[in-house]
């Protein structure tokens, strides 16, 4: 552990590289960066990074073994889980269980900033089928919510 990493103030840390959000070869996420804030724990369990998605963007629609835990940390937006669509606002906490579909999407006008804990041991995330989209498209607000 190296202690302390410093918030800059806007939303980023000392020391920690503001990275391009990038997952498998055809993913698709739009206006996502990342930053991963326990790079200094690389023998931890978890690892705790930072999200944030500009007005307008998404993260991937997908679903994987992992859980991810989530605290909002900025701004408001929505979020896809399983069949459900809430609005999400900083400060509150998310829950993904296993194998659960799930997008987060700035949807106002303000970035959606949020931090996600995860297995430093994951399988790596699922991308919905043909098939899988248009089951989640049966639910009229998941169909109008689903970027992909
Ligand atoms: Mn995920």
């Amino acid at each position: 552990m190296t202690g302390v990493v410093r918030h800059r103030g806007d939303y980023t840390w000392e020391g920690v590289d503001l990275l391009a959000y990038k997952q498998e070869p055809g993913s698709h996420f739009k206006d996502v960066t990342r930053q991963v804030l326990s790079a200094g724990a690389p023998d931890l369990f978890a690892e705790l990074r930072y999200f944030e998605v500009a007005p307008g963007g998404h993260s991937t629609l997908e679903r994987h073994e992992h859980v991810h835990l989530v605290v909002i940390g900025r701004g408001a937006g929505h979020c896809l889980v399983g069949a459900e669509v809430r609005a999400v606002t900083a400060l509150d906490a998310v829950v993904v269980p296993p194998l659960t579909w799930h997008q987060f999407r700035a949807t106002g006008a303000e970035p959606l900033g949020f931090f996600c804990v995860v297995a430093s041991e994951r399988d790596r995330p699922q991308l919905p089928t043909a098939a899988d989209l248009e089951a989640l498209s049966s639910e009229p607000a998941v169909k109008a919510f689903i970027r992909v």
